[in-house]
């Protein structure tokens, strides 16, 4: 997977990342003066807002883990770990929120265990996030060790896994020997509390770190600083909104959700456009090795593979193939008199002529060797393969080769072989056509020969594929 921290252009993407800050913001402020407006409390929001937020960052934290694997960069471990750091919190969260499951909350919770975790949580992805951004600082660019980057996988997971069961097993069991923060549903408290003002502040400077680190280039520190903008839009409507399911906690939720979606999003871009990428390139790659450089049709490779899948294709329908082989006549005469970089081009012109003639989608021509061409005509009887053949010599013979002011000609001798129902191996067949064209040029080239029916020589070729 290509490195989304440093290798790419991000204009585009700091656009739409603006563009989807700048919506957010604009929503924010039209709620300004609504955010304390309690509205009815809605039992399943929790329990979806939960299950969504664990299964986006989940997902967010695997992707990270495998970019991880194959970048081996210490900071996407770091990464990473503040993704998957918060499934543990939020899990627990929703186990232990007064009235989800039971009135007080599951696992002996307190009335304070709840606002404890949102703490830990909001305080602690933009802490990893600076902490990310260091690592990337010191660790310059150097890289985990190849033989060590499945453990180092597996120690960023578990340390991850396990810091988030432990805050939120702190907050759950000893909320008591920490500050209260809430009071009922109300958030004054949190409000006026150092705590509100240490998790605003690392929301802050994450943010601002972030967003002056997207001047490096990269896309992910784009999509980063989108993610902490919408983890501090969180923060600040959860505290102003001063109670628990007002408008601006609802508003809050739905920003932190944006939180913890983009990277997601900007992650399956990249696998997206990773699969095209390959795509493309196994396309080209398949042409670099099926096509002839010189004359742009198949080569041989491509005709040993495609003649014997034609060839079992035939024994199956039991229907006729017709294979030709064409051989320019004197070209060792041709090339002597006007040069190799003239026969060059008369063979590339050879090769167009011979695919125009070629009508059914089925019928290829390939460079068999040298100045020699391979034609295939699948379901085609001897008849109708003489039929091409001939109309191939004629329109090779009216072949108008320029050259400087001269137009020169050529002749072409042809062997054509039929089998009747498949049952031959494309060596075998290749052969007989071989013997025709061989006896083609022994009676006067410019002419083509059929090779006489044959015996079967490959039962093998009648099993069907
Ligand atoms: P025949 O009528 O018996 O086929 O005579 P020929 O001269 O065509 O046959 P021969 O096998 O003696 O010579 C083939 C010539 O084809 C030799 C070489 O100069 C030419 N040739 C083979 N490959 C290429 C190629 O890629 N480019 C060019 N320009 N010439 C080629
Ligand atoms: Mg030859
Ligand atoms: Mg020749």
């Amino acid at each position: 997977m290509a490195d989304l921290f440093n290798t790419r252009q991000n204009l585009s993407h700091i656009k739409v990342a603006g563009v989807i800050g700048a919506i957010m913001l604009f929503a924010a402020l039209l709620l300004h003066n609504r955010l304390n407006i309690v509205l009815p409390e809605v039992k399943p929001f929790l329990p979806i807002y939960a299950t969504c937020i664990i299964l986006l960052e989940g997902l967010t934290g695997y992707l990270l883990i495998s970019q991880f694997l194959s970048n081996r960069r210490w900071y996407v471990g770091v990464i990473a770990g503040g993704y998957l750091f918060l499934i543990p919190l939020v899990a627990i969260q929703l186990m232990v929120f007064p009235g989800v499951f039971s009135d007080s909350g599951l696992l002996n919770a307190g009335s304070q265990s709840a606002v404890w975790i949102w703490v830990f949580w909001h305080a602690g992805f933009p802490a990893i996030m600076l902490l990310a951004l260091l690592t990337e600082r010191l660790a310059k660019n150097k890289r985990v060790p190849k033989a060590s980057a499945p453990l180092w996988a597996f120690n960023f997971v578990a340390l991850a896994l396990l810091f988030g069961i432990g805050l939120a097993l702190l907050a759950t069991w000893y909320s008591q020997h920490l500050p209260a923060l809430i009071s009922q549903n109300s958030y004054q408290q949190l409000l006026h509390s150092p705590f509100a003002i240490m998790v605003w502040v690392l929301n802050i400077m994450a943010l601002a770190c972030m967003a002056w680190r997207c001047r490096l280039g990269g896309v992910m520190p784009v999509w980063l600083t989108l993610a902490l903008f919408a983890s501090l839009l969180d923060v600040t409507l959860t505290l102003f909104a001063g109670n628990r399911f007002s408008i601006g906690w609802y508003a809050a939720r739905v920003s932190s959700t944006v939180s913890a979606t983009v990277l997601l999003g900007v992650l399956l871009w990249e696998i997206n456009t990773l699969y095209l990428n390959m795509r493309r390139s196994n396309e080209q790659l398949y042409q670099l090795t099926m096509l002839d450089s010189l004359t742009g049709v198949y080569n041989r490779r491509f005709l040993d593979k495609q003649l014997q899948l034609e060839l079992q294709l035939a024994a199956r329908k039991r229907t006729s193939l017709a294979l030709m082989l064409l051989d320019v006549d004197y070209f060792k005469a041709f090339n002597d008199s006007h040069g190799h970089l003239m026969g060059d081009h008369c063979l590339n012109q050879i090769a167009q002529s011979i695919a125009s003639v070629l009508q059914r989608p089925a019928d290829f021509v390939a460079r068999y060797g040298g100045e020699e061409f391979a034609i295939v005509l699948p379901d085609t009887s001897s008849d109708g393969a003489m039929q091409v053949a001939e109309k191939l010599r004629q329109q090779l013979a009216e072949l108008a080769i320029v050259s400087g002011s001269k137009t020169l000609n050529i002749t072409v001798s042809i062997g054509v072989a039929v089998s009747i129902d498949g049952h031959h191996s494309p060596d075998g067949l290749l052969s007989q056509a071989d013997n025709a064209l061989y006896q083609a040029k022994n009676n006067g080239r410019n002419r083509v020969i059929l090779a006489p029916p044959a015996a079967t020589d490959n039962i093998e070729q009648a099993k069907p594929y």
